[in-house]
């Protein structure tokens, strides 16, 4: 039986043309016409004034929470249902991490969350907002918060390239956002990432850190420690040529969200994750809860697939359940089993791969469903 599978890359030939390209021109390094390229293509994409390509979505955080000046022992506020790539980079400055519940209707930051963190620490150094599985973050009052206490947002938008929130890009409403093309997401370039900011001095300045922090003088000089966060010219190649395609992913992705929706729309312990209301949704990846007291568990259900050689993925364990960060603080609106958790314990991941067929998909939708039979 063929292996259904959660997200794999989905390419198309260009990304084979431009790299072609850089290997008959010889731009085999981190800098050259295909970066170029990527950098205004994505800026443009996404609407931002200018991007820089990086090695990584966890480089382009890493530089972000430097730009927004974060600081040895600074606060900075995130949300706990993440993966663990946002909260590092605010570990590798040696600021504090303070984790912030979900709201239900988006699974993200919940804004009244992170208003009562404001309550308890009045000056964190920046706020992270993430875009979980694709779905837009309620940048409305996010970003209204921020502006309220003069703190900057930074957008973790790696799952959620192409979603936008009222017609913006996810991304493109912080002070600095971020993107990652690791080989699952939206788009993929094997690995790699880009950072987009308001002003184009900071974007500038991140292709400054990222290439050593060489100060522009004849000798190599350095004021500043820089990093080797510079995404190589054949790797902003395959960028190319998927960007090329971002919107038939997209559609396809959100092809399947309906697929699995309507497929157990009679099914009233199956919730699907809830998109945000003012948003579109580039539906990374379909996930389903199963409700609270269903007999049926996301582990059985993972289970059964499983034996039928198909992938699942279990939903993001919360930051504030995690070992290494127990000592964190995490802020919920009201006592009891926070809703992050609550969305862990009965939520996973379906497989969203693009190139799953209608076959692949009856083949899913049956197990699943016989779990709830009988
Ligand atoms: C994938 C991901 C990242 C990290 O991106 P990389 O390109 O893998 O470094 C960061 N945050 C979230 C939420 C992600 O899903």
């Amino acid at each position: 039986m063929k292996k259904i599978l959660l997200a794999t890359p989905t390419m198309h030939g260009e990304e084979q043309q431009y790299i072609q390209e850089a290997f008959e021109t010889n731009w085999i390094v981190p800098l050259g016409p295909n970066v170029d390229a990527f950098e205004r293509e994505i800026a443009s994409y996404v609407g931002a004034p200018a991007s820089a390509a990086l090695s990584s979505g966890t480089a382009a955080l890493h530089l972000a929470v430097i730009l927004a000046g974060v600081k040895e022992n600074d606060t900075v506020f995130l949300p706990s249902l993440t993966f663990a790539a946002s909260v590092n980079p605010v570990c590798y400055e040696k600021a504090v991490p303070v984790f912030i519940d979900s709201k239900r209707d988006t699974w993200n930051m919940d804004p009244a969350a992170l208003r009562k963190a404001f309550e308890r620490y009045p000056h964190p150094a920046a706020v992270m907002a993430v875009h979980l599985y694709g779905t837009s973050a309620d940048m409305d009052e996010i970003c209204s918060i921020c502006k309220e206490h003069q703190v900057p947002l930074i957008e973790d938008a790696a799952e959620s390239l192409g979603t936008a929130y009222r017609g913006k890009m996810t991304g493109t409403f912080g002070d600095y956002g971020i993107y990652s093309y690791n080989g699952n997401k939206i788009i993929t370039t094997s690995g790699g990432g880009t950072l987009i900011a308001r002003k184009t001095e900071d974007v500038e300045r991140a292709r400054f850190l990222s290439r050593q922090a060489r100060d522009p003088a004849r000798h190599y000089q350095h004021s500043v420690i820089g990093y080797n966060y510079r995404m190589s010219n054949i790797i902003a190649g395959i960028g190319r040529g998927q960007l090329l395609h971002i919107q038939e992913h997209i559609e396809k992705k959100q092809k399947i969200y309906r697929r699995y929706k309507e497929a157990f729309a009679d099914i009233p312990e199956i919730e699907m994750n809830p998109l945000n209301k003012n948003g579109t949704d580039n539906n990374w990846l379909s996930c389903m809860t199963v409700c609270a007291g269903s007999r049926v568990t996301p582990e059985q259900i993972m289970d059964a697939l499983a034996g039928a050689d198909i992938e699942t993925r279990p939903i993001w364990k919360p930051m504030h359940l995690q070992p290494v960060f127990k000592a964190c603080d995490f802020v919920q609106v009201e006592k009891g089993l926070s809703v992050s958790e609550d969305i862990f314990r009965r939520g996973l991941c379906l497989p969203s791969d693009i190139k799953n067929t209608e076959e692949d998909m009856k083949r899913i939708i049956q197990i699943v469903r016989a779990q709830f039979e009988g």
